[in-house]
């Protein structure tokens, strides 16, 4: 082991207190100072290179070569690399093979360039170090964070101003947190709606305190399920697994012929459930506001209804829609989320924030009250300490960087990079509904839009198809589609993801689905059509054989 070590080392480095204090140099000495400003520059210009290619999830080396240069094990005891020597290994050795999500050929996922000002924000938040677990670690920052929280509250929420007053640095009450992302944020509105089903009473500790099992007898209750459309995206599945609900008892609703929920099936699926089973629990009714797989948004205005007809705690997943709110334009589609008692949203979605950030809206200021938690040594009772009402303990001060945010871009300019995204997935559907090679699956209402190639030959042909050869066109169509993505993702020009719908021609198999998310302002109805074109070369000379 000894040998291995000594020989990664660097010959002239040793692990001794000199260097370790030149580790932790500030830009105090001029000498210093330019020193650090010539790496930041080195990593801005580095990363600049990366940032030009194309979307580079290229198989020229596949991940299994890439794997097989990282399967040493021991940290060396003295040091490998000087800080000059890692930068230069981040940027030439891993930049290359990392994603470019920037590149506006990159239209697969939720995650895409990012303003170049979060860099520098995210500088300031790395050199502060703040710790928001508690008032001690980072003082002001726990009231720009009740601030900046209070302002994206007022635009679900739309209170009045003393209401606003009332609760901004109120450190009694909470108008939202701060969590990591929306699977969190999923995951503590859940907490505390089980927490609030279940609260204690005489005898009776609650769920918290005695868990799952005391609780269900303590109310006389079998099972709890939670509600939510097919399209629910599956972070709520952990959710309740990991809230000890079970995550079978998260129950998928049918959609309409919009990827909407049915709310037919909803108000039939409650009566059966509760019919089948008196001593059932609807613990929630989740409203999905962009849905993962096609930005469809639920009539949230019945959902709510619903909701509070059977007393059942309503949430809303926005953690990708929730920005549309920013658009007076498109604001609408999101009607109803005003009446949510949670709502999810995503910074480092479509607030395009960096890695990682998510929030949880709260309509009742007091709803979180149900999930505090104080440790004597970090946040007293009645303090300010952020910490008390969220599953994460020490956490980064993301507030900033979404107070910032605002500040630069204004509720308008956030406003012209969602209306650019809901116009461009518009002009792409119909350059996609013009071409005779592709079928448009599901329309954006959003700019998330799902499509594949199915000649218009043989949209024909499924049209009058028995089911049994419908099924044959179905498998062959898969494999087209599969292949395709596949061909263009290697390629490493541009990138769309796949996914699989329920489709009314094949309603026994899943249909595989190419998936264009369209958030980067860079993304033009050219690029788009230029993807298209790739596409249709890539069938034209490779895959046209499979379809009879
Ligand atoms: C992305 C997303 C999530 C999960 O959020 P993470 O930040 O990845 O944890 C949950 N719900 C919806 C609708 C999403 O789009």
């Amino acid at each position: 082991m000894k040998k291995d070590t000594d020989s990664k080392s660097h010959p002239d480095l040793v692990a001794d207190w000199e260097r370790l204090f030149r580790v932790f140099i500030r830009p105090e000495g001029q000498a210093s100072r330019a020193t650090l400003i010539k790496y930041m520059d080195r990593i801005l210009y580095g990363l600049n290179d990366f940032l030009k290619k194309h979307v580079g999830i290229t198989e020229a080396v596949s991940l299994k070569e890439l794997s097989q240069n990282f399967t040493d094990t021991i940290i060396s005891d003295h040091p490998e690399k000087k800080l000059t020597d890692v930068i230069s290994c981040l940027i030439k050795e891993i930049a290359p093979y990392a994603v470019n999500v920037a590149s506006p050929y990159f239209v697969g996922h939720m995650t895409s360039a990012i303003p170049f000002f979060m860099v520098h924000l995210k500088t300031i938040i790395a050199a502060l170090n703040q710790n928001v677990v508690k008032i001690e670690t980072s003082k002001i920052v726990s009231v720009v964070e009740k601030q900046v929280i209070a302002k994206i509250h007022r635009m679900i929420y739309d209170q009045t101003e003393s209401f606003y007053q009332a609760h901004v640095q109120n450190t009694e009450t909470t108008l939202g947190v701060f969590v990591e992302g929306g699977t969190t944020a999923n995951l503590t509105a859940l907490w505390a709606a089980r927490n609030a089903k279940f609260p204690p009473k005489k005898g009776f500790n609650g769920i918290e305190t005695e868990g799952v099992v005391a609780a269900y007898q303590a109310y006389d209750i079998d099972r709890c399920v939670v509600l939510v459309s097919r399209l629910g995206h599956y972070s709520l599945r952990k959710t309740v697994g990991v809230l000890g609900i079970g995550n079978q008892n998260i129950i998928p609703l049918s959609t309409d012929e919009n990827n909407q929920v049915d709310i037919n099936a909803l108000k039939k699926t409650i009566a059966r459930l509760k019919k089948e089973n008196p001593k059932i629990c609807i613990l929630a009714i989740i409203g999905i506001a962009g849905a993962t797989e096609t930005g469809t948004v639920d009539p949230l205005e019945e959902l709510a209804t619903i909701s509070a007809k059977h007393n059942t705690h309503f949430h809303v997943d926005a953690a990708w829609g929730g920005p549309t709110l920013f658009s007076q334009k498109y604001k609408h589609l999101l009607k109803g989320i005003h009446l949510a008692d949670s709502v999810t949203v995503d910074g480092h979605k479509q607030f395009y924030m960096p890695m990682s950030c998510g929030m949880l809206y709260l309509k009742n200021p007091k709803a979180l009250d149900v999930i505090a938690y104080h440790a004597k040594y970090v946040n007293r009772e009645g303090s300010v300490d952020l910490g008390i009402k969220t599953l994460s303990g020490s956490r980064e001060a993301n507030s900033l960087i979404l107070d910032s945010a605002l500040k630069i871009m204004g509720a308008k300019g956030y406003a012209l990079l969602i209306d650019h995204g809901i116009e461009t997935a518009a002009a792409f559907a119909k350059e996609i509904k013009k071409r005779k090679l592709f079928q448009l699956i599901t329309p954006p209402v959003l700019n998330i839009l799902t499509y594949r190639i199915c000649p218009a030959k043989i949209q024909k042909k499924l049209d009058t198809a028995s089911v049994a050869q419908r099924e044959k066109i179905c498998h062959q169509l898969n494999q087209v589609n599969r292949r395709l993505q596949r061909i263009q993702r290697e390629a490493g020009f541009s990138f769309v993801s796949r996914t699989t719908l329920k489709l009314k021609t094949s309603p026994k198999n899943s249909s595989v689905v190419l998936r264009s998310v369209i958030m980067n302002p860079m993304t033009t109805i050219t690029i788009l059509n230029e993807i298209l074109d790739e596409q249709e070369k890539i069938f034209n000379t490779q895959l046209k054989g499979l379809l009879e």
